[in-house]
């Protein structure tokens, strides 16, 4: 089965163009201050590294612009930049002059319609796309006692009222994000939104959690949407290393089949056949393949008796016995090695394949 997804309008953000037909844009934002230029530094690299392909960073205040500039300047940033301001519409503008590509507002906090529209006017003269929405912890007061209380509604009211603002200022380059930390109101909230308008829909569940449920949050909620055919960028937003989001961000997606990029690992769940310490082996393995690219099904097994057979639409697998390891492509047996250097053989191989 192949999903469909919903049409959007294409925006172009950076080198890269969000939403229509494109792929579906994995994005992370740096846990980093961003006056710690070496501790950003390595985070950007790593992200890269890892496949992000849209780096948010925080611009809190004023002081903030001067690192800024001086990361960009260094072109760290070897792909597409957002800036995420909050409630001074003046960080935006000095951002988009440091030369960011997007940026990230939420017009209800920004200081009203003439400051969204100073906002508006510098982006559209420098090309530079806008994310906005509202996360349900910033929902406006008066919007929500409109709404009874009503988060959902609420959302919805105030985001279609920022996409009518731009819209009447004559900017359609923005994308729309609207997350909420409940996952079933993040459902209905972007269904609802998608249903409404065309406009590329950035999806996350907010504060998530640590990386263990807020990955399982996550899934669900960006899987239901995923498998309607909604989403046009996501980020697995989670109290964890921001490589892990990247990383999960492309397991959700490739398990829908909506990206063919990088490893994807199956492991058997063990059961009284294995031997040894499995999950260590597991994780060097995961260590090994984290980065790679190329799209490739790698699996681990705990045995050699049933591992080879029962993996054997891997490209590339390894079964681990009491003495000995066996390393297969496609379920076939290549290789029989003594299993205190099973871990470099499969390096080796996996070498080979990419
Ligand atoms: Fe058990 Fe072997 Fe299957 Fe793993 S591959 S679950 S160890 S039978």
């Amino acid at each position: 089965m192949e999903i469909k997804r919903r049409k959007t309008r294409p925006i172009q953000v950076g080198n890269i163009k969000i939403g229509g037909n494109n792929p579906i844009v994995v994005q992370s934002m740096t846990k980093s201050k961003i006056d710690d230029l070496e501790g950003m530094r390595k985070e950007v690299k790593e992200l890269i590294k890892h496949g992000c392909e849209l780096i948010r960073v925080a611009v809190p205040d004023k002081k903030s612009i001067y690192f800024l500039k001086k990361l960009i300047n260094e072109k760290i940033f070897k792909i597409p930049l957002v800036a995420d301001i909050h409630f001074d519409y003046r960080l935006a503008l000095d951002s988009i002059d440091a030369g960011v590509d997007c940026i990230r507002i939420n017009p209800g906090n920004i200081g009203g319609r003439e400051k969204v529209a100073w906002v508006i006017s510098k982006a559209r003269s420098k090309n530079v796309s806008l994310r906005v929405g509202i996360n349900s912890g910033s929902i406006d007061k008066k919007v929500l006692r409109k709404n009874k209380g009503d988060i959902k509604d609420s959302m919805i009211e105030s985001t279609i009222e920022y996409v009518k603002l731009l819209e009447d200022l004559k900017f359609y380059n923005f994308k729309i994000s609207t997350k909420a930390s409940s996952v079933l109101d993040t459902i209905n909230v972007c269904e609802a939104i998608s249903d409404k308008v065309d406009y590329p829909l950035h999806l996350g569940v907010t504060e998530a959690g640590p990386a263990f449920s807020g990955s399982i949050k996550s899934s669900v909620g960006m899987g239901i949407l995923l498998s309607r055919g909604i989403g046009d960028t996501i980020r697995v937003s989670l109290t964890a290393k921001s490589v892990d989001e990247v990383d999960a961000g492309f397991v959700i997606l490739s398990s829908l089949g909506l990206r063919k990029v990088g490893v994807n690992i199956v492991s058997c769940p063990t059961c009284g056949r294995t031997s040894g310490d499995f999950y260590k082996l597991v994780s060097e393995v995961e260590k090994i393949t984290s980065g790679v690219k190329k799209n490739l099904k790698i699996a681990i097994m705990g045995c050699i008796v049933n591992g080879p057979g029962e993996a054997k639409d891997a490209d590339l697998g390894i079964a681990f016995g009491n003495k000995k390891a066996a390393i297969f492509l496609k379920g076939r047996v290549i290789k029989r090695v003594d299993k205190n250097i099973a871990i470099g053989a499969f390096e080796k191989e996996l070498e080979k394949i990419i």
